[in-house]
Order: C-alpha cells, then sequence, then structure tokens
C-alpha cells in the first residue's frame, strides 16, 4: 500500500504565491488521486509491497504513470516552504552552479526558461549525475530523471493543474512565484 504522504505545511501556508484553493486541488485531489489510482492498480500484481522507487525503475503504462506522478509530487512539496531563508542555494551546490551553468543568475534564467517552454505537460527539474555534474531536464508528463540514473535536485511542476487557478494561462507568473518559495536551505543539503 503506497501512503499519500503529508504535505509539509498547512494549505494556506504558501499563499499569495500558490492559493489554498490550488493545494486543495493539487494535493487532494491530483496528488491523492495518483495515489489511490496506484493501489488499484498494484494489487494482486508482482509491484504490490513494493517501494515506490522500485515500482519506478521497473513498471511502465498505467502503473509507471501513477507511481512517477506520486513521487513527482512529494518531491515537490519538499522543494517549496513557506518560509525561505536564502534565496539561493550556498556551498557545493552553489559551486556546482557556478561551474555547470557559469552563475546563478544564468541559472535562473535557464531553469525559468526551461519551465515556461515545455511544451503541454510534465516537470522541469534541476538534476545532478553521478559524478555530480547539475544539469535542467524536461520530462513530459509522469516521466522521472531516476529512469535515466540522474538525481533530482529539485523540480517545478508545470502541468496546468500546478497553476491554473491561480494564474490561468500564465504560466510564467506562476514560475516566478514558484522560485521566490524555493527550499534552497533543504536542496543544498541533498546535493
Ligand atoms: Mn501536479
Amino acid at each position: 500500500m503506497i501512503e499519500l504522504t503529508k504535505l509539509p505545511y498547512g494549505m494556506e501556508a504558501l499563499e499569495p504565491h500558490i492559493s489554498k484553493t490550488t493545494l486543495e486541488f493539487h494535493y487532494g485531489k491530483h496528488h491523492a488521486g495518483y495515489v489511490n489510482n496506484l493501489n488499484k492498480l498494484i494489487a494482486g500484481t508482482p509491484f504490490e509491497g513494493k517501494s515506490l522507487e522500485e515500482i519506478i525503475m521497473n513498471a511502465n503504462g498505467g502503473i509507471f504513470n501513477n507511481a512517477a506522478q506520486v513521487w513527482n509530487h512529494t518531491f515537490y512539496w519538499n522543494c517549496m516552504t513557506p518560509n525561505p531563508v536564502k534565496d539561493k542555494p550556498k556551498g557545493k551546490l552553489m559551486e556546482a552552479i557556478i561551474r555547470d551553468f557559469g552563475s546563478f543568475d544564468e541559472f535562473k534564467t535557464k531553469f525559468i526558461d526551461k519551465c515556461v517552454t515545455l511544451f503541454g505537460s510534465g516537470w522541469t527539474w534541476l538534476v545532478a549525475d553521478k559524478d555530480g555534474k547539475l544539469s535542467i531536464v524536461q520530462t513530459g508528463n509522469a516521466q522521472n530523471p531516476l529512469t535515466e540514473g540522474l538525481k533530482p535536485l529539485l523540480v517545478c511542476d508545470v502541468w496546468e493543474h500546478a497553476y491554473y487557478l491561480d494564474y490561468q494561462n500564465l504560466r510564467a507568473n506562476y514560475v516566478n512565484e514558484f522560485w521566490a518559495i524555493i527550499n534552497w536551505e533543504s536542496i543544498e543539503k541533498s546535493y
């Protein structure tokens, strides 16, 4: 049985950047829906009782899609915080960003551009390869960089359900608001 992870803050906590209404639907309906669908799909299959990561690495079709969407959303919630204590990372992660993107501002511009220009539904990720080299990748629908051997560090959900209630078609506005509440404190520890 895969559980719906608890949201790490209250439904209103990310306002005014992301509204309570959006979180009620996004977490309470979309994320919860993927968990329910996954549990129905894996019942009685070899995936029942396996971890989410094992399912993602080995399943395909509907089981993969729902498992990856469960993982992606939990990861996305943890990338944000109602109380950002810093507006950029420091230490090893900051050094790697400068090494691999030129500067933090260049990284920010590129990441936001990759969010805004992703066609259709998907996710924009900052990932590290096994040598620690950073890159920004876009994945469509439920796809997850774990299946490519990459370690996710940051993700922005650019499915319309992530922003349409607050920003309608203005995805760039949502991405800029997302940027303001990134939990760099936690992300730099994961690198
Ligand atoms: Mn979503």
